[in-house]
């Protein structure tokens, strides 16, 4: 098992409004930062996170573009 992440010296390798994510150069672990919530992963759990959050959202995008569309098309021209 790694070390525990009060031992790791992270380094962070993004920063935003959502959060940040650090990465610790001995261990390997990916450390998730999030306001309410913290997420200790392997590189490859984060791959696959990402791919999923990024799948949801696309979906999320699609339909909220395709609703705007239809309203769009609903509304009287004046
Ligand atoms: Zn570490």
């Amino acid at each position: 098992m790694t070390a525990s992440h009060s031992t790791c010296n992270c380094v962070v390798l993004a920063s935003g409004s959502a959060g940040r994510v650090l990465g610790c150069p001995d261990c390997g672990a990916i450390h998730l930062a999030l306001p309410n919530l913290s997420l200790r992963l392997k590189l490859e759990e984060l791959r696959e996170l990402s791919a999923l959050v990024g799948k949801a959202q696309r979906l999320l995008d699609d339909a909220q573009a395709r609703l705007s569309k239809d309203r769009a098309a609903g509304l009287p021209l004046h």
